[in-house]
């Protein structure tokens, strides 16, 4: 028997009808409105357990995250705003959604991103934001903070959408932490925010090295763009589809095509860096010296170009082989005449973003999934109905109190109950029967060193015992 998948051209729906190879030809024959017809097995393995799935996924791309992965998403963003508070930075957090215009406008309409990644709600004319750097400005800009204060530095930590094809590693909602400083030109800033980024990796426990390159200004980079131009049009025909189109619409991008035939042909390339006009020599200098005088280890990647077209100068890339292939985890770069271009003051920027699903994916690989903190500091057992009228009270007093507790609400056996208590991490059980109520006294047990203390059963000696203890 197989199951055949019928799709109605006119209404678009589906039905599964459990029948014969052959009665679902006739079937499909004897239906005019059939568009098309397919077996399938996954279905058939579906109706053989119990009839259609009515489950609802999570979309293609679209990822939960489970408690126990939680503990590592939050040792990464504590590591991450700690590092960020030491560096005198201020959480900002934006919308997701914002008109489609602002992210055509500061992403350019020739990027992969604006011309076939974004989630776009076409009838209103808004999308959700594949990147922060756009809605930071934005926002920048709407409130006026360059008033408020002359050198911004701001980061926001959050979700982004891109319709990409999903990988390992690669989601179409993703996680990013977004650093932005505006309002400093100068290389010294430049150098701050690598040595930061460096010090969140290291604190993490993430091997990465710093590739650092300079795209010019608008003075430079245009007759660099000629000679670039000139370089690709002598090897058209043996680039890629991709780097054909790119020559015409964004030159840099061939570059950095990771396709081996590319990138034999442009190894000899004209580089960006051998054509800096003086002002971005100087600023490309101060950069490297400031690295070094913060000894932080970087080597240059005069390849190195960003898909986005408002970058100038400084940019940068943190990159690791830890996830197999040499891949970035974090990148970043220079964009001084990006608010200006937005309708806002002339102010300079320099900014970077930190995919979190990679560092989240790097730490499970070390192994450092299982985190040994307790769930919570107190299970209560209570056995009858008394008893667990009791422990329900006292576990509110002792929340109240500032202590993590639960308990079990079915009326389960204690040994049940102890399973329980094992299984949430608890460092403590306060036992509770007939007996301990009458003499007001139960037993805490240390679940880790199994050492049984008689305590008074009253909110506040319980959880004092407990805070104590848990300061050694
Ligand atoms: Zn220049
Ligand atoms: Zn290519």
């Amino acid at each position: 028997m197989k199951l055949v998948l019928i799709k109605y051209h006119y209404n678009r729906e589906i039905h599964f009808y459990p029948t014969l190879a052959e009665e679902a030809w006739n079937t499909a024959a004897a239906l005019d409105k059939i568009h098309f017809l397919q077996l399938s097995y996954m279905f058939f393995y579906q109706y053989m357990r119990g009839g259609n799935d009515l489950r609802i996924k999570a979309l293609n791309g679209f990822k939960d995250i489970l408690p126990e992965d939680i503990v590592l998403w939050r040792r990464v963003e504590t590591v991450l705003r700690d590092v960020l508070e030491r560096f005198h930075f201020s959480e900002i957090r934006l919308p997701i959604l914002e008109k489609t215009d602002l992210f055509a406008r500061s992403i350019g309409t020739d990027t992969d991103i604006v011309e076939k990644e974004m989630y776009t709600f076409i009838d209103k004319q808004v999308t959700m934001r594949p990147e922060a750097t756009a809605s930071l400005m934005r926002a920048y800009i709407e409130h006026n903070l360059h008033v408020a204060k002359p050198v911004q530095r701001l980061f926001t930590i959050g979700p982004m959408f891109r319709h990409e094809r999903p990988q390992k590693g690669r989601l179409r909602q993703f996680h990013q932490m977004d650093v932005e400083v505006l309002g400093s030109a100068g290389p010294r800033l430049d150098a701050e925010l690598m040595a930061m980024g460096s010090l969140m990796f290291s604190e993490i426990g993430v091997d990465v090295s710093l590739e650092i390159n300079s795209l010019g200004c608008p003075e430079c980079r245009p007759s660099y763009r000629k000679l670039l131009l000139e370089f690709i049009d002598q090897r058209l025909e043996l680039l890629c589809d991709d780097c054909k189109r790119r020559s015409k619409t964004n030159p840099l991008r061939v570059l950095d095509c990771k396709k081996p035939g590319c990138r034999e042909q442009v190894s000899e390339a004209p580089s960006v860096i051998e054509h800096l006009c003086e002002t971005c020599s100087d600023h490309f200098s101060g950069v490297r010296e400031d690295l070094k005088r913060l000894d932080v280890a970087f080597s240059v990647n005069k390849f190195m170009v960003r898909g986005l077209d408002y970058y100038v100068r400084t940019t940068f890339e943190f990159v690791t082989d830890e996830l197999g292939a040499q891949s970035a985890v974090c990148a970043g770069g220079r964009y001084d005449g990006l608010i200006e271009m937005l309708g806002g003051p002339k102010v300079p920027g320099i900014g970077f973003a930190m995919g979190l699903e990679r560092l989240v994916l790097l730490l499970k690989q070390k192994g450092q999934a299982r985190d040994t903190v307790s769930e919570i500091d107190l299970f209560l057992a209570g056995l009858g109905k008394t008893a667990s009228d009791h422990c329900f009270e006292l576990m509110h007093a002792l929340r109240l109190d500032g202590i993590k507790a639960d308990m079990d609400f079915e009326a389960k056996s204690l040994k049940s109950q102890m399973k329980q208590a094992d299984r949430a991490g608890a460092g403590y059980v306060l036992i509770i029967g007939d007996q301990e109520l009458e003499n007001m006294q139960a037993p805490l047990r240390n679940m880790a060193t199994g050492v049984q203390t008689d305590l008074k059963l009253e909110a506040k000696s319980i959880s004092r015992t407990i805070q104590e203890q848990n300061l050694h």
